[in-house]
């Protein structure tokens, strides 16, 4: 695993005093998880670069590791990407080997420390959870330029497809330390690995190095979130901390912070209202056995669970990683036998005709088809109302009218940067009574959230029964 960062500012050299690493020498360092080696590929008054190469051990990462105890040791502990790609090895071998630039201190040139200089870094390899998309989301607000080369699953075989790795370069006139503080934060967030324990310690950690940047960053949210490996609770609170930290002498932005705590809280409990009438229309049908289709991070099936009167719960969703994130967050792996018999994830597209999904009494497809493009809308139903056909299927989406109370969300735009469309209640209720003319169901619709007298709910649920 390779970053470099490259000055052209002369004496580009200088950049060994900002990294406190003479520029005319390899330098070697001892890591818990193996070793650091920096050098300088070049080094020439206009040109300069720095290379932090890291050596990870795979071996001594499992051995060092304190895992639950009787953890069994499988192969995918010793093989794994870790050694080749960017991920948080990277962000401890910054700060352990590059501390002082990270805090943006230099000794002998503080002056150029703290002053913005047209630097570039490259990471050889970075899994980037989210694709491309969300990696530009990530660096572009930050006034990066992102350039991203995303490599095949395996080069002989390209019908296999491309795999979540990219060489990916970011450019911009920043100070050395904010850049490292950039690259310390978000390649955690684009790995999105999941094999590391989070506590408060990261949350503090997060609060400090997301100074001045994170609180008002468009992706805060899912940053915060990822970070802090999906514990919703943890994010939030560290989000809440460097909002407050940013508390700016101008009530202006601090009223600003405050409305958008206020908006995520709102969205925190629009979605348990979501959730909590989708349970109470499939308790009303007398569904025991129930799909959750796109069932993303396994919210709903949760919920589910905890319900008796559901004997048994299958997520389906097309992308792999959610279905890890909702497999980790349920802790499927350690739960009870008895409770573990009752749920099922598996990866599959609703497009596709899937005798999996036949024989089940209702279905809840939660804020999922906004998400389809409109074409491929009719495969969708077929799927779902002909071929899987359960005896109730329910569906939520947003409600467009509504988003004008949303005050920052700017007219014309969606809630979420992957909706392919939001519908308007007119709209929603044409599409369902067609599907339900044509696939002989009943249909009945129920507003989700509180109603507004003009512009009706946030979010539409239609019912649909056999
Ligand atoms: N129901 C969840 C997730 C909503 S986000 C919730 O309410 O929290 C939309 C989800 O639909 C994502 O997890 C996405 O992976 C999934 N999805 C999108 N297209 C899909 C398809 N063709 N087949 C199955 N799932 C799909």
């Amino acid at each position: 695993m390779l970053l470099t960062i490259t000055s052209t500012t002369a004496p580009a050299t200088d950049l060994g005093y900002l990294l406190h690493k003479n520029p005319f020498r390899a330098h070697a360092f001892g890591l818990t998880f193996g070793k650091a080696h920096v050098f300088y590929p070049e080094a020439e008054s206009d040109r300069c670069t720095a290379a932090l190469l890291l050596d990870v051990d795979p071996i001594g990462l499992v051995r060092g590791r304190k895992g639950p105890a009787g953890e069994g040791r499988t192969l995918e502990q010793y093989v794994n990407d870790r050694p080749y790609v960017a991920s948080s090895f990277l962000s401890v071998a910054i700060a352990e080997v590059f501390g002082t630039a990270l805090s943006g201190r230099s000794k002998e040139r503080p002056e150029l420390a703290s002053r913005e200089l047209p630097l570039k870094a490259r990471l050889s390899v970075l899994p980037c959870g989210g694709g491309e998309a969300f990696l530009r989301r990530l660096f572009e607000p930050l006034g990066y330029e992102v350039s991203a080369q995303q490599h095949a699953l395996d080069e002989k075989n390209g019908d296999w497809g491309p795999s979540r790795y990219f060489t990916v370069t970011i450019t911009g006139t920043k100070r050395l330390c904010d850049l490292l503080t950039h690259l310390y934060v978000l390649v955690p967030v684009l790995d999105d690995d999941k094999h590391y324990w989070v506590g408060d310690d990261e949350v503090d950690k997060l609060v400090r190095r997301g100074e001045g940047w994170l609180a008002t960053h468009p992706e805060r949210e899912a940053i915060a979130r990822r970070y802090l490996k999906h514990q919703r609770s943890l994010a939030r609170d560290a989000l809440e901390r460097l909002m407050a930290d940013e508390l700016p002498a101008a009530d202006e932005l601090q009223a600003a912070h405050a409305q958008e705590e206020a908006e995520i809280e709102k969205r925190i409990s629009l979605n348990e209202q979501r959730i909590g009438t989708v349970i109470a229309a499939l308790k009303q049908s007398g569904a025991k056995r129930v799909l959750d289709l796109g069932c993303g991070e396994g919210q709903l099936v949760r919920a589910l669970l905890k319900e008796k009167s559901f004997d048994e719960i299958v997520g389906v969703d097309v992308s792999h990683r959610a279905l890890e994130i909702a497999s980790d967050r349920l802790r499927l792996e350690q739960m009870p036998e008895k409770q573990r018999e009752r749920i099922k994830l598996f990866q599959g597209s609703l497009m596709y005709r899937d005798r999996r999904l036949t024989g089940y009494e209702a279905a809840a497809v939660v804020e999922v088809i906004e998400h389809l493009e409109p074409p491929r809308l009719a495969a969708f139903e077929r799927a779902v109302f002909e071929f899987a056909r359960p005896g109730t299927v329910i569906v939520t989406t947003p409600n467009a009218e509504y988003n004008v109370k949303f005050e920052n969300l700017p007219a014309g735009r969606f809630r979420h940067k992957d909706h392919r469309f939001e519908w308007s209640r007119a709209e929603f209720e044409a599409w369902a009574r067609g599907i339900a003319d044509r696939f002989k169901y009943s249909v009945r619709f129920v507003a989700v959230g509180p109603e507004d007298a003009a512009v009706g709910p946030p979010t539409q649920m239609a019912m649909f029964a056999r």
